[in-house]
């Protein structure tokens, strides 16, 4: 007889029924199907393995060294621009994010994780931490603190989103916020935080930037806009027929074929613009020309938060696996958001996020993880704070600490309005080493004051030789 080969052997043993002397009751259908396994068998069957839930990752050790970088450039960056740290809670009252974001929009209405906290407060985890900080800013009473307040910000958002890639429902942003003055240097400045940052990551962008004017320019600018939809309706897809009511302005940036072609013969909102607006938006143009920022001007960005008021931009990269298809970072003004959340009417404020999940990826596309782990640079801690006083220095100034950076000199600053007390003081906190004072008489001599902080020495230095002169003193230091 041919031997049964052993896997057949074991499970015809399992079927076999068990022997007894008495005649076994009748079985029910299930339990003829499978014998009873053995204990422990029993249990290696029903202990199932926990996956995340979709859309959400773990963050492993195998990319410490991309988190821990764009952590400590964050960090690095916000400091030497005179940011100061701020953290809200994950959790909010749902109705902040609705009256700040927006009803109508994509994060509220689809992608918010809301639900009923044990005592029935309809409760969100936060989508972004904008309308967060605005709230944290009028809570702590921070308008009694010299203005403006300038935080930054690294942690966890949340959106119910589609996953894909670069998509996710739980993801970290980067960002600042400037609350309590409305001035195009600030735009410009944070503009440059999220350019730097990037830059300082390895990755190279690009700057997309428009402006969306005043709630009533756009209002104006919206039935235009409508008209125009209206009369290509038949060559709109369908989500943008129905965002054509809802929310006109997401159609601006829709990327079906057939919108984009009707999209390139829309009214501009540009040209909706008030005399005010037009002006503050130049001036902000002017300061990244003044910086050497390049930039792209984008008439149909206007970002997706109803809270949004003239200067609007993003950042893109060529640099990553998916082109410049989705953006890394985006920001703008928003002068009437803390208005809006309850705080003292005419109080002003811009801000950028990035995700670093993107920046991340963009990351890894660009270097394999051991390259990135050879390149690690010794964290730059700014020596040099650069303190101006009068709008020409400050224009000045602006390119003064761009030229420095660019041949690797890190200078802090705080380009915002601010006595010198208010800059000295920032600059002590910083541990800055030396301050560079430039007032009115020093732009037109074409030289700037360097301040040793602990001996209070100061030294007059020409522009053209300022550079050497601070690489003189990282080498004494
Ligand atoms: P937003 O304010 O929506 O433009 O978001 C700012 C940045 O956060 C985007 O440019 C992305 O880099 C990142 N971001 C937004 N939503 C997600 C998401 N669902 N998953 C990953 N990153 C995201």
């Amino acid at each position: 007889m041919q031997s049964m080969p052993p896997k057949k052997k074991a499970a015809a043993k399992k079927a076999a029924p068990k022997k007894t002397t008495k005649k076994a009751p009748a079985k029910s259908a299930a339990s003829k199907k499978k014998a009873p396994a053995k204990k422990g068998e029993e249990k290696k069957r029903t202990v199932k393995a926990f996956d995340t839930l979709r859309g959400m990752k773990d963050i492993l050790p195998k990319d410490e060294v991309y988190w821990l970088k764009s952590r400590r450039v964050a960090e690095d960056i916000s400091g030497a621009y005179g940011y100061g740290y701020i953290q809200t809670p994950v959790l909010e009252n749902a109705k902040l994010f609705v009256r700040s974001i927006g009803k109508g929009t994509d994060v509220v209405d689809k992608e918010m994780y809301v639900f009923e906290d044990r005592d029935g407060t309809k409760v969100a985890m936060r989508p972004e931490a904008t309308a967060a900080v605005a709230r944290a800013y009028i809570g702590n009473g921070m308008r009694t603190k010299p203005q403006p307040v300038k935080t930054w910000y690294y942690g966890p958002m949340f959106r119910h989103d589609r996953p894909q890639a670069g998509r996710y429902r739980q993801f970290n942003q980067f960002g600042c916020e400037v609350i309590g003055e409305r001035d195009p240097v600030i735009d410009a400045e944070l503009i440059v935080v999220s350019y730097n940052y990037l830059r300082d990551l390895g990755i190279e962008p690009i700057v997309h930037v428009n402006s969306i004017g005043s709630p009533e320019d756009r209002q104006q600018y919206i039935v235009e806009l409508v008209g125009y939809l209206r009369s290509k309706r038949t060559y709109l897809c369908d989500v943008c027929k129905k965002r054509m009511n809802k929310n006109p302005l997401r159609t601006l940036d829709c990327k079906e074929e057939g919108c984009q072609e009707v999209i390139e013969d829309a009214p501009q909102i540009i040209e909706w613009l008030s005399a005010d607006s037009k002006d503050f938006f130049m001036k902000v143009l002017e300061y990244l020309d003044e910086l050497h920022i390049p930039y792209v001007l984008q008439s149909t960005l206007v970002r997706g938060l109803d809270y949004y008021t003239d200067t609007v931009f993003e950042l893109y990269t060529e640099d990553g696996e998916q082109g410049s298809q989705s953006a890394l970072g985006g920001g703008g003004r928003y002068d009437m958001l803390v208005e809006q959340l309850g705080g003292q009417e005419d109080t002003p404020g811009a801000g950028f996020s990035i995700g670093i999940e993107r920046v991340i990826n963009t990351l890894k596309h660009k270097e394999s993880a051991e390259q990135a782990t050879d390149q690690e640079t010794t964290p730059k801690r700014a020596a040099f704070f650069f303190a101006q006083l009068g709008v020409q220095a400050r224009r000045r100034a602006l390119r003064l600490i761009e030229e420095l950076r660019r041949s690797g000199i890190f200078v802090g600053a705080s380009l915002s309005k601010g006595s010198l007390k208010n800059q000295l003081e920032l600059a002590n906190k910083m541990g800055a080493t030396h301050t560079i004072i430039l007032g009115q008489k020093e732009v037109q001599d074409g030289t700037v004051i360097v301040r040793d902080m602990d001996s209070g020495i100061q030294e007059i230095i020409d522009h053209k030789k300022l550079e050497k002169h601070l690489v003189k003193l990282m080498k004494e230091d």
